[in-house]
């Protein structure tokens, strides 16, 4: 996994306001790459999406005082689910976060569904508890806080949805 990482870490910089990817198959090969983000997602087309059964892909989050500055999103995950991806992962300036959808395919859509809705309402809600703070200082404190609540979640839910979790710690 830490190849991944390190060949895509020479890909970003820290202060990018965009977010990128990269997707390489199994064997460390790039198949393609995208520099062309928003802050908030990067978009694939058909083609892209095409490529992705059991690929490694690999993209950056924007530092922009959100949850996402250390997590992985709900669409990321349901994007692996869709797709059959064998992991993607998330870069962000505080952590990496990599989720393997294992048993979360396609053909397994309560399950999926009820891990998304699941995941989204732990993301909804710490999203409308940080609304309420004005304090950067606070609000940083929240986010580690909200982001670790999560971070158990999907680890204390891997057997009973069939994924798998990784997170490795702070760069900073
Ligand atoms: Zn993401």
């Amino acid at each position: 996994m830490d190849v991944f990482i390190n060949d895509f870490l020479r890909f970003i910089h820290k202060d990018d306001e965009i977010e990128k990817a990269i997707v390489y198959n199994r064997d460390g090969q790039v198949l393609f790459s995208i520099r062309n983000g928003t802050a908030n997602e990067v978009e694939f087309d058909k083609d892209e999406f095409d490529q992705m059964k059991g690929t490694i892909l690999v993209h950056s989050h924007v530092d922009n005082g959100d949850l996402t500055d250390k997590l992985l999103s709900g669409a990321d995950m349901d994007t692996a689910a869709e797709y059959q991806l064998h992991l993607v992962i998330a870069v962000t300036k505080h952590s990496v976060s990599a989720f393997s959808p294992g048993s979360l395919l396609p053909g397994n859509h309560n399950k999926r569904d009820e891990f998304i809705e699941e995941y989204e309402q732990l993301f909804e809600n710490g999203k409308a508890s940080l609304e309420k703070i004005n304090n950067e200082i606070e609000k940083t404190e929240i986010i580690t806080k909200l982001a670790k609540e999560m971070s158990d979640y999907l680890k204390e839910t891997e057997k009973r949805f069939g994924h798998k979790y990784y997170e490795w710690g702070v760069f900073e």
